[in-house]
């Protein structure tokens, strides 16, 4: 063994990640934005435990929660009881949503329902009559405000309620600018609701203790101080223990653009719990909407004293385009247990091959869009192979480019995907076995995309074999690991799906919406 070989086992943890975030933080300055931003301290809400107290018990919570000092930064929410995998952990109605951006012609501005496609969230077709006839066209249609022309809703039931909750005031801001910023959407809404007394005074109290950024810059909403003091004019608000500006400032920080899984909608949405719960890029919880609500779920088993944390950026991503995310949308530094692991196989590889991390992360990018060009390139598998090569080269002159490195692995999955497309179903499960092995994140359904890769290969592996049905103990070993992979599959994908109960279409949506208002008091009192 080479003496002068670094073994990342052997690389303290704080002084990887401190060396790998200057690179980082080098990397972010040299990006074209035009203003870094500056944050506030970690709102210290954990000091005043009866507003804690308050914001939990406005919750739908399953499990008995607390908001506690966290190791990570400032105020956590913490689990008081057990709560398995994939279990539900609170319920929540925002302080303020709105319709996800390039989504305002598909999903409606009130309940948040989308045009249902083909498949229930269940992963089974929809019923027919229940929103899509027998073609999957779907009767679901939204109709735009007339007065504004910029928000739509899906039933003359929802443009009411959005009237009588927000709308009679935002609308008339909202014909001037329609093209408004999204986060100065948000801040419209959120002063249109206050006018209409739909904002309680303990929700503009606690504002304040939220995580926020300062500054009068950012590089999306370019001057704040502006923007702020045009609402204040528009808007005269009438609460005085926080400026207009530092309500923006907290849109800005806390609000979360939400998918869910199985609907085409995108809703941003601003909870003061869910705003509670830090980053972290091996998670142990997500959150998703159901029309007007923001539900919370488990992605590992918690124990009692647990932090519960959420991802703020693409988990897929390798460290360095998260860590430049994390920098430049949230000016924070992961020390989570998956970038020091991650920090530490990084220089200890550029340590022993002597690469530049800065080049590294060059290389990486382009690396990454070779891969998402790979599905839909002409090219033959060989010669993507060969441009890969080329790639690598550029990197390590002597060898592959690790399994374990960023993308690697996810190209493994594109590369079985590609042999399985050319009937070459052993070349297929290897690659897609390689995948499998390198992905570190093994939850969600990107997870479940790879195991059923790898379950397709296999099965197309047997049958040309003939391996399903004769018998010998190399046959026997290769039976039991597909169904090793196909009960882990099953597993997955149960947990990845993230309804209990599946809805059958956007009318029935609006239904439950409707008839739950009123019962789940909430922070924002609507
Ligand atoms: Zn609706
Ligand atoms: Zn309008
Ligand atoms: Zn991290």
């Amino acid at each position: 063994m080479d003496p002068n070989y670094i073994d990342p086992r052997n690389l303290t943890a704080h002084g990887a990640v401190h060396e790998v975030q200057s690179h980082i933080q080098q990397l972010s300055e040299n990006l074209d934005l035009a203003a870094p931003i500056k944050l506030a301290a970690r709102g210290g809400i954990f000091e005043d435990q009866d507003q804690c107290q308050w914001l939990l018990r406005n919750l739908d919570a399953v499990v008995a929660l607390e908001i506690l000092p966290s190791e990570i930064h400032g105020s956590g929410l913490f689990t008081k009881q057990v709560i398995p995998e994939g279990a539900e952990i609170f319920r929540s109605t925002p302080l303020v949503s709105i319709v996800g951006v390039g989504q305002d012609a598909t999903v409606c501005d009130y309940c948040y329902a989308s045009s249902p496609g083909m498949f229930a969230p269940d992963g089974n077709f929809r019923d027919l009559g229940s929103g899509i006839d027998i073609h999957g066209n779907s009767n679901f249609e939204i109709k735009r405000c007339v007065q504004c022309g910029v928000c739509a809703y899906c039933s003359e039931d929802c443009r009411i309620m959005a009237w009588a909750k927000y709308h009679s005031y935002e609308c008339e801001v909202l014909r001037i600018h329609p093209y408004a910023h999204s986060w100065t959407r948000m801040l419209y809404r959120l002063l249109s609701k206050q006018k209409l007394d739909h904002i309680s005074d303990q929700a503009w109290a606690i504002l304040p203790q939220i995580w926020g950024l300062v500054g009068e810059r950012h590089p999306a909403v370019s001057t704040i101080t502006e923007t702020a003091l045009y609402a204040q004019t528009l808007f005269q608000p009438t609460f005085t223990n926080i400026s207009v500006e530092l309500v923006l400032c907290r849109i800005i920080m806390n609000a979360m653009p939400i998918h869910t899984p199985g609907e085409d909608s995108r809703v941003s949405m601003f909870d003061l719990v869910a705003s509670l719960a830090n980053h972290s890029c091996d998670p142990n919880a997500f959150v998703f909407h159901e029309g007007r609500q923001l539900r919370m779920r488990s992605l590992k088993p918690l124990n009692p004293g647990d932090e519960i944390t959420l991802s703020y950026v693409n988990l897929r991503a390798g460290m360095i385009p998260r860590g430049i995310a994390l920098r430049n949308s949230n000016s924070f530094v992961c020390r989570c247990d998956r970038c020091e692991k991650e920090s530490k196989y990084l220089l200890s590889l550029a340590r022993n091959e002597g690469f530049d991390i800065k080049q590294f992360a060059k290389v990486e990018s382009e690396f990454d869009e070779f891969k998402k060009g790979a599905c839909n390139s002409n090219d033959t598998i060989n010669k993507m192979k060969a441009s890969l090569a080329n790639l690598t080269r550029t990197m390590f002159p002597t060898r592959p480019w690790p399994l374990n490195l960023y993308p690697m692995g996810s190209m493994q999955i594109v590369f079985a995907a590609l042999y399985t497309n050319s009937d070459c179903h052993d070349t297929a499960a290897i690659h897609s076995l390689k995948g499998c092995l390198a992905e570190t994140f093994r939850s969600g359904h990107i997870w479940v995309n790879h195991l059923h890769t790898l379950l397709t290969a296999l099965r197309a592996l047997m049958l040309e074999e003939e391996i399903a049905w004769v018998n010998s103990p190399g046959t026997q070993v290769l039976r039991d690991y597909f169904n090793g992979v196909l009960d882990e599959l099953l597993v997955q994908s149960r947990k990845a799906t993230v309804y209990s109960v599946a809805r059958s279409g956007g009318g029935r949506v609006c239904d439950e919406v409707h008839d739950g208002a009123g019962k789940n008091a909430s922070v924002g009192g609507d």
